[in-house]
């Protein structure tokens, strides 16, 4: 196949808070790498920390993006389980040592060796990439481009912090509901949960949007929920959000912050604490995270909620995410 002689990014570059639209070559497939024209890609709330230097050790220059949807038009020679013509989607977790403890016990998101999309690799806000096809997934039937996309960070962020909130929950407060909410709302739903959704105060569009994703309740995350939560997931950035989420939390409650980033948390009373709550946080998926979650998301089936951008409105898009103002997952769209 004959491809083009170059191609469009969306580039981060040192000292910079703004990306650039730049015209560069088109990677080369290492052994165990695919090159995937890519068609569509999440804009995701950890792209945003990358941007503000919140997360302060990207690669520089950087093409940011880590939900890439496309297809494989080059298959490295050592690859096994994509050929050219193949859909792919790339996750955050684009590469593990396999060799540390960590990746020794199962635990590869801890990986001490591991390599991120869009962070410490070359990510999906241009027309082509390059992955390694070992990090890669298969995607289910009846999700298109873009809405698949979502499903590659804040479903599968969203779906780890579920999990480690334990089997045993009823009543879920999720605080923060964005892309990775209203994706984890469906699922508990779907498994007879009732969720409880907090927003910021006044925010009635997103209680709205929570309530139609199928939420129980939802209110400004000051308030206190009709019914004591067994678990809280947070996917705001906001430390202050860890009191309030004990606060509403029953007695053996776990509290599960889902995000990369997070503002100080600022001091509270033990007795928030007390009667076995816990307070934990997930950092990065497994592959097993993505197979499980995309199985899930096709049997449910999840809808995602997008707003489409084209790949040079990628700056509109973090903006638009910063201030809030997105329902559902923003995706950029390259063709
Ligand atoms: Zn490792
Ligand atoms: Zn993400």
């Amino acid at each position: 196949m004959k491809l083009p002689a170059s191609m469009r990014a969306m580039v981060l570059d040192t000292g910079q808070n703004r990306l650039q639209l730049k015209q560069l070559p088109i990677p080369q497939p290492s052994p165990q790498q695919l090159l995937i024209r890519v068609h569509a890609c999440g804009v995701c709330r950890t792209d945003l920390h990358i941007v503000d230097q919140e997360l302060t050790e990207p690669k520089l220059p950087l093409i940011p993006g880590h939900e890439i949807v496309g297809t494989v038009v080059l298959a490295g020679e050592q690859t096994t389980r994509f050929r050219p013509g193949d859909r792919v989607g790339v996750p955050w977790l684009g590469y593990t040592c396999g060799e540390c403890r960590y990746c020794r016990k199962g635990q590869e998101n801890l990986c001490d060796h591991a390599r991120f999309t869009g962070y410490t690799l070359d990510g999906g806000f241009a027309e082509y990439t390059v992955a390694d096809q070992r990090y890669c997934f298969h995607l289910p039937p009846g999700f298109d481009d873009t809405k698949a996309a979502p499903l590659l960070c804040a479903g599968l962020i969203g779906y780890r912090t579920y999990r480690l909130a334990g089997s045993q929950i009823e009543h879920l407060g999720i605080y923060g509901f964005g892309a990775a909410a209203h994706i984890v709302t469906q699922i508990a739903v779907h498994q007879g949960k009732k969720v409880y959704a907090f927003t910021r105060p006044g925010d009635t569009e997103a209680q709205d949007f929570a309530r139609r994703m199928g939420a129980t309740w939802a209110g400004a995350s000051t308030e206190m929920p009709p019914h004591p939560l067994d678990a809280a997931l947070i996917f705001a950035p906001v430390g202050e959000l860890i009191p309030a989420a004990l606060q509403a939390t029953d007695k053996g409650g776990h509290v599960v912050s889902g995000g990369i980033h997070m503002s100080d948390i600022p001091a509270f009373p033990y007795r928030l604490l007390w009667e076995e709550r816990k307070v934990s946080s997930v950092a990065n998926l497994t592959r097993r995270d993505g197979e499980e979650l995309l199985d899930l998301a096709h049997r449910v089936p999840v809808h995602t909620e997008i707003e489409t951008f084209a790949l040079e409105q990628a700056n509109e898009a973090l903006d638009r995410l910063r201030s809030g103002r997105i329902e559902g997952a923003a995706v950029l769209v390259m063709d």
